[in-house]
């Protein structure tokens, strides 16, 4: 018969609440950059508490954090739950911390009724996801993960030139276990949805199936700088009438792999900039996102084909060069079927779900079975100091995740 506990949302609400006076900003936010002062007092905060649950709390060179919570047979692999504690510098109340203390809710839940799962169950705590002080983001889980290699972690530098590696000795979190190498039964991540999907929907649990994919690109556009007054409209080589067409054009094919396709033209910028000149030369990026990594091919393909066509119009000259691919991740299809399990036994109404903001949940996919499970936040969102989400929603996410962690554990 399946064990039933349910966890004290109460206490989850006010754990979110006591830990986010370090660093709270006047707005209502919370900045808390990576290995700052206040990320220690966060991450002292949360040993305490996890010892106070009755649970060992590690470290492994790279910073990150694990509870131990043993199970009747230490020789199985942890069921590991997490999230971060980081911010960004104008950060939300719940971005990572949610997740992070939800998992701890789930220890001190089986503490309180003193049950014994079969396998282990461990809180983690990933050091620099948000790669607002340390690039690149989600660094500790990708050391972990052995995605960057531990040198490359360690020497991050933030915009000082102060490496990672000595804001780790100097907060006290310089651990010594080793990294990799280590068996994990799965990892479950909840966290805010970040987007406006679920309460759009009326749901109160989003089932995450996978990351979108990216493939990042600098376009260029040649033409022929030209005086704005002498020159007649049909025969300009108008480099930015071209990037307005490319504009268009991104945006076309993203919208003909709706819903999951994006695509988003953030940076243009034209030459020579003047005001009577016709542009010459136009640089822009583009950033295209799918789950299916077919379809994103596919879009990259319409990208080129339909750029092309639209310069060979204007009589410009393009040039595309992709700069970046981050493949799309397909979680564990067993702990999707888990999560979706676990609420629709709770009666919590749900959704499956493509997340389209990375995440460590990313990365631990390359070495355990991993899912996420998301919740609504007020207008979908975040990294933003506005960011909020209702109480209720926290207690039902923090549920689902012990269900889900109960079913994989045993207990
Ligand atoms: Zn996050």
């Amino acid at each position: 018969m399946a064990l039933r506990v349910d966890v004290n949302g109460e206490r989850l609400w006010r754990s979110i609440n006591e830990i986010n006076e370090i660093g709270a900003t006047p707005a209502g936010g919370v900045r808390r950059l990576a290995l700052t002062d206040d990320d220690r007092l966060a991450r002292d905060v949360f040993v305490d508490w996890c010892r106070g649950a009755g649970c060992e709390v590690s470290v492994d060179r790279i910073g990150n954090l694990f509870a131990r919570r043993e199970g009747r047979d230490p020789s199985r692999a942890p069921v590991l739950l997490g999230s971060h504690l980081d911010t960004q510098p104008t950060g939300g109340r719940f971005d990572g911390i949610y997740g992070v203390l939800a998992g701890l809710e789930v220890l001190r839940t089986l503490d309180d009724h003193d049950v014994v799962t079969e396998a282990p169950i461990e809180v983690a705590v990933w050091t620099n996801e948000e790669g607002a002080r340390f690039a690149p983001a989600m660094l500790g889980s990708g050391v972990f993960a052995g995605v960057f290699s531990l040198e490359e972690g360690l020497g991050a530098t933030d915009p000082d030139g102060i490496t990672l590696g000595d804001e780790l000795v100097r907060t006290g979190f310089a651990g010594e276990v080793p990294l990799g190498g280590r068996a994990l039964d799965a990892y479950l991540e909840l966290h805010i949805e970040q987007g406006p999907v679920l309460e759009a929907d009326g749901l109160t649990i989003g089932v995450v199936e996978g990351v979108l994919g990216i493939r990042w690109y600098d376009i260029t556009l040649d033409g022929q700088e030209a005086h704005a007054g002498p020159t007649p409209m049909g025969p300009r080589r108008d480099a930015l009438l071209g990037a307005a067409r490319l504009v268009e054009v991104a945006h076309a094919v993203a919208l003909a792999h709706t819903p999951e396709g994006r695509a988003t033209v953030g940076v243009i910028e034209a030459r020579p900039g003047s005001r009577n000149t016709v542009p010459g030369h136009v640089s822009l990026s583009v950033d295209l996102r799918h789950p299916d990594p077919e379809v994103l091919a596919t879009m990259d393909g319409e990208l080129h084909d339909r750029a092309t066509e639209a310069a060979e119009a204007l009589g410009l000259v393009l040039a595309i060069e992709p700069i970046w691919y981050s493949p799309p991740v397909a979680f564990d299809p067993a702990l999707v079927d888990a999560i979706e399990a676990a609420a629709a036994g709770l009666g919590l109404p749900s959704r499956r779900m493509v997340s389209g903001a990375g995440h460590d949940a990313c990365y631990l996919a390359q070495v355990a079975p991993t899912a996420m499970i998301f919740i609504p936040c007020a207008g979908g969102l975040s990294h933003n100091e506005a960011e909020t989400i209702e109480s209720a929603h926290a207690t039902a996410g923090a549920q689902v995740l012990l269900r889900a962690a109960l079913a994989r554990a045993g207990a």
